[in-house]
């Protein structure tokens, strides 16, 4: 069994959280179903945004993580959208946040699924790829969960180099692209 298994809702959540019964059980495929109070608990998929950032030579800004899961490896900017917030907004605000640069426009390209483990639970995510128009790289500065950044020719970039399994994906996607949008 590899983490992803060992670590899925249906192996972690063992109890009702509104009756407190151990009679919790799993319904095979996205819920857990409390035989004791009937209520069902659905494990959903939470939305993550991927900003792909090109300067004028049309290479990648890539990040590198600072923390775990993947630590040090090459990613994307982005992150988890907040509750009651926009998509568009939650990718304005992490590059801003990562890069400390501004996004003036979005564009939505594709999404991709992806399994996420953190503190002891997988977390399910549809990581949704933008974009994004900056139009000045002057005050490019990392922080946050970034400890560098890069521009890359996209076709230089090893899959290999990249931690996490959909941020692999939509790169070897767009390598077989002939342009981002
Ligand atoms: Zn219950």
């Amino acid at each position: 069994m590899n983490d992803l298994q060992k670590y899925h809702p249906s192996q972690v959540l063992r109890y009702c959280p509104f009756c407190g019964a151990a009679d919790f059980e799993w319904d095979g495929f996205n819920a857990h179903v409390c035989k004791h109070c009937g209520h069902k608990l659905y494990v959903n998929s939470a939305a993550a945004v991927v900003a792909l950032i090109q300067n004028e030579a049309g290479e990648l800004l890539l990040v590198r993580r600072k923390f775990d899961p993947a630590k040090g490896t090459l990613d994307l900017p982005g992150g988890f959208v907040n509750i009651g917030e926009a998509a568009e907004d939650a990718v304005r605000r992490e590059v801003k946040e990562e890069l400390n640069l501004e996004v003036t426009e979005t564009t939505f390209w594709r999404s991709f699924p992806n399994q996420y483990l953190y503190g002891g639970i997988v977390y399910f995510t549809t990581d949704l790829v933008f974009v994004c128009k900056v139009s000045n790289f002057d005050e490019l500065e990392v922080s946050d969960d970034v400890s560098g950044s890069n521009f890359l020719p996209i076709n230089s970039i090893k899959p290999e180099q990249i931690g996490l399994a959909s941020i692999k994906n939509v790169i070897i996607c767009l390598q077989k692209s002939a342009s981002i949008c």
